[in-house]
C-alpha cells in the first residue's frame, strides 16, 4: 500500500497530524499499533491550560494552539467537550506566591490574559477553595476538552477526509532508498511512502532507532484519580503552583513536592492528578502516588474528601530535557519528520502541532517557526557517530 505520508502513532498527535494532512488533500496513512488514543491521550487530563507553559516560545505556541479549539468542537465528528473555563493556578506558600508574581509578570508580557488574585477574591470565585491558600493567578483563557473524544475527532475526521486508519499494526522497521525513507514495515504489511512521521509520543525512541536517531525523550509517568460524578462544583480547572515548579525541575518531582491538578470533567467526575516519575516504561498506580495526590487535592478543596473515589490509572508523558516538543524535518534522514515530546502539554499543543506539521510536509514552510523545536537543539549523535542536523 502506498501514500504521501505515513504518520507512526495514533495518539492524539499523530491524529491531528493525519487530520490536518487530509485537508490538503495529502494522502496518509496513520498506523498504530494498538486502539486509537492506547498511549498516553488515552490516560490523561484535558487541561489546555495556557498559565503551566514556560513564557517564550512555548507559551507562544500554545496561545496559537488554543485558538483553534472552538472551530475543531463544530468541524471535527466526534463532540469534545471543549468548555473555556478559565484555570487558576493556586498559591499555597509565601515562596510560591513571589514565584507565581514574577512569572505572571513574564506571562503578561507576552500578551497572556492573566492576573494575580488575593485569597478573598479567589474564594469569591471560587467558594470551595480552602481557607488555608494565599492566593490564586486567573486566566480566562485556560479550557478544558476530552482528550479521548479529540483523538478520535481527529482520527475519525481524517478517515471521512479519505486518510486510512490501520490500528493493530506494530510498526517494527524501516527502509531507506538511496538514505531516504521509503517504506514502514508492520507486523500486517509493508506500507510505502517519501515521507514518515514519527508520532510515537513516549516510545518516540523505538522509531527513531529505526533509522538509527538515539532521541532524548523518556517516559514521564502521571498517575489520576477519577471520581464519581458530582453536582458542579468548580468553575474553573486548577492547578497548584508547585505544578509549575515540579514541572519545570525534576528534582522538586523527585522529591515528593510534585504539583496537582483538579478538574471537573463535563459530566461531574474529577480528575485529580497527578505525579510526575521516572519508572521506566512501568503504566501501575501505586498506593504512595494516589495517596499523596488524594491528600493534596483534599487540602486545596477540602469538599473532596466526601466525593467517592471510581477507579485510577497511569499514564507515560513523553518528556524532553528542555520540556519543549521536538518538531520537524531531520535533515540528516531524508523523508524522516519527528512529532514527539510533547510531555504534559500534548493536549493543549495537539491543534497547531497538527497544523504546523502538514504545513512542513507540504510546502517546506510553516507559518509558526519551529527552529526552537528541531531535534540538532540536542546534538544527538546518531548511531552511524555522526551528529544530527535537522
Ligand atoms: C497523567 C497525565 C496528565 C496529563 N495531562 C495533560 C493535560 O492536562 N493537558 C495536556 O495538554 N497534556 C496532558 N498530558 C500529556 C499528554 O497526555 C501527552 O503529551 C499526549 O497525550 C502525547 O500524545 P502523543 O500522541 O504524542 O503520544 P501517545 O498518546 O502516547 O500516542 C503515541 C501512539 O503511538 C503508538 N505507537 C508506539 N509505538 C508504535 C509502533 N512501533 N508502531 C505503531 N504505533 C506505535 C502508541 O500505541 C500510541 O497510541 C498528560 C499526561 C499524563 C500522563
Amino acid at each position: 500500500m502506498k501514500s504521501d505520508v505515513i504518520v507512526i502513532g495514533a495518539g492524539i498527535i499523530g491524529s491531528s497530524i493525519a487530520y490536518h494532512l487530509a485537508q490538503r488533500k495529502a494522502s496518509v496513512i496513520l498506523v498504530e499499533k494498538g486502539d486509537l488514543a492506547a498511549g498516553s491521550s488515552g490516560a490523561c487530563d484535558g487541561l489546555i491550560f495556557l498559565q503551566s507553559k514556560k513564557p517564550g516560545i512555548h507559551l507562544q505556541l500554545a496561545m496559537e494552539s488554543r485558538k483553534r479549539f472552538a472551530r475543531l468542537r463544530s468541524s471535527l465528528p466526534v463532540a469534545i467537550e471543549y468548555r473555556e473555563c478559565g484555570g487558576m493556578v493556586v498559591i499555597e506558600s509565601d515562596e510560591e506566591l513571589a514565584v507565581m508574581h514574577e512569572f505572571v509578570k513574564e506571562q503578561q508580557k507576552i500578551g497572556l490574559d492573566v492576573t494575580l488574585l488575593n485569597a478573598n477574591r479567589a474564594r469569591q470565585l471560587e467558594p470551595h477553595l480552602s481557607e488555608h491558600i494565599l492566593g490564586a493567578t486567573r486566566s480566562p483563557l485556560d479550557g478544558q476538552v476530552n482528550p479521548i473524544a479529540l483523538t478520535l475527532g481527529f482520527a475519525l475526521g481524517a478517515k471521512k477526509l479519505g486518510a486510512r486508519v490501520i490500528t493493530g499494526a506494530t510498526v517494527h522497521g524501516i527502509d531507506t532508498t538511496s538514505g531516504r525513507v521509503s517504506a514502514v514495515e508492520t507486523d500486517t504489511g509493508r506500507f510505502e511512502a517519501d515521507i514518515i512521521v514519527n508520532a510515537a509520543g513516549s516510545h518516540a525512541p523505538e522509531i527513531g532507532t529505526m533509522v538509527g536517531l538515539p532521541l532524548p525523550i523518556k517516559p514521564r509517568r502521571g498517575q489520576i484519580i477519577v471520581t464519581e460524578a458530582c453536582r458542579p462544583m468548580l468553575n474553573h480547572c486548577m492547578i497548584s503552583a508547585k505544578y509549575i515548579a515540579a514541572k519545570f525541575n525534576p528534582e522538586i518531582a523527585k522529591a515528593g513536592g510534585e504539583g496537582i491538578s483538579i478538574e471537573q470533567t463535563e459530566n461531574g467526575n474529577f480528575l485529580l492528578g497527578s505525579t510526575r516519575e521516572f519508572v521506566g516504561y512501568d503504566k501501575r498506580t501505586t498506593s504512595k502516588g494516589l495517596q499523596s495526590i488524594a491528600a493534596k487535592t483534599a487540602g486545596i478543596v477540602p469538599a473532596l474528601e466526601q466525593v467517592n473515589v471510581i477507579r485510577a490509572f497511569a499514564g507515560l508523558r513523553p518528556y524532553t530535557p528542555d520540556g519543549l516538543p521536538i518538531l520537524g524535518p531531520v535533515a540528516d534522514v531524508p523523508g524522516f519528520f519527528m512529532a514527539a515530546g510533547h510531555e504534559g502539554d500534548g493536549i493543549a499543543l495537539s491543534p497547531i502541532t497538527g497544523e504546523l506539521i502538514a504545513q512542513m510536509i507540504i510546502t517546506g514552510k510553516s507559518d509558526f517557526p519551529l527552529d526552537a523545536f528541531r531535534l540538532s537543539r540536542f546534538n544527538v549523535a546518531r548511531e552511524d557517530g555522526e551528529v544530527a542536523h535537522g
